[in-house]
C-alpha cells in the first residue's frame, strides 16, 4: 500500500489546483479507495522515485463556496485517520481567517507531518505577507504558488521524506 497524503483547508484556498498539478499526466480518479466518498478526490503521483496517493478534500458541489464548518472538520478528521502525512493549505490574499484557526486547532494535537502551506504566494510581495501565519502555532511554512508551481518541489521533497 502506498502512502496518502491529504490536502485539508477551507474552501478557495486552492487545494483542488494543487491536486491538479500533482497528478498531472497520472490517473485522476482512483474509485477503488475504501471508503471514499464523493466529495472527496483520490489521485495517484510520485516525487522523488516515490509514489503516493493524493487526497484532495473539500466538495464538489459547483458552486459552493457555502461550505458548513463542521463539514471542513469532518474533512479533516477523515484525513487525519486516513492520511500518512497532511498538507494543510491557507492562502495569502485573505491572511489568517478563523476557519484557518479552526483547522489549525484540529491539527496541532495530530501526532502526523503536518505541512503548513500558503498558497497564492505568486510573486515576492507576498512572501513578506506570509509571516502572518505563524500565529496559527503550526511553525515553518511552505509558501507556494499552485497556479505557476514556485515553492512546490521544495514542498515535496520534504513530504516524500516524511512518507
Ligand atoms: P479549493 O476550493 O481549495 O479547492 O480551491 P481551488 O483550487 O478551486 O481554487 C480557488 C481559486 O483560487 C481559483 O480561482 C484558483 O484559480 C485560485 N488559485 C489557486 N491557486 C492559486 C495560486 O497559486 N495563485 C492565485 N493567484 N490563485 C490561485
Ligand atoms: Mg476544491
Amino acid at each position: 500500500m502506498s502512502s496518502i497524503v491529504a490536502i485539508v483547508g477551507r474552501p478557495n484556498v486552492g487545494k483542488s489546483t494543487l491536486f491538479n498539478r500533482l497528478i498531472q499526466r497520472r490517473e485522476a480518479i482512483v474509485d477503488a479507495v475504501s471508503g471514499v466518498t464523493r466529495d472527496r478526490h483520490y489521485g495517484r503521483t510520485d516525487w522523488n522515485g516515490k509514489e503516493f496517493s493524493v487526497i484532495d478534500t473539500g466538495g464538489y458541489v459547483k458552486g459552493s463556496d457555502d461550505v458548513f464548518e463542521a463539514e471542513i472538520d469532518k474533512q479533516v478528521e477523515l484525513a487525519i485517520d486516513e492520511a500518512d502525512a497532511i498538507i494543510f493549505m491557507v492562502e495569502v490574499e485573505s491572511g489568517v481567517t478563523g476557519m484557518d484557526e479552526e483547522v489549525a486547532n484540529l491539527l496541532r494535537k495530530v501526532d502526523k507531518p503536518v505541512f503548513l502551506v500558503i498558497n497564492k504566494v505568486d510573486n515576492n510581495d507576498r512572501l513578506a505577507q506570509a509571516v502572518e501565519f505563524y500565529s496559527l502555532g503550526l511553525g515553518e511554512y511552505y509558501p507556494i504558488s499552485s497556479i505557476n508551481g514556485s515553492g512546490t518541489g521544495d514542498l515535496l521533497d520534504d513530504v516524500v521524506k516524511a512518507l
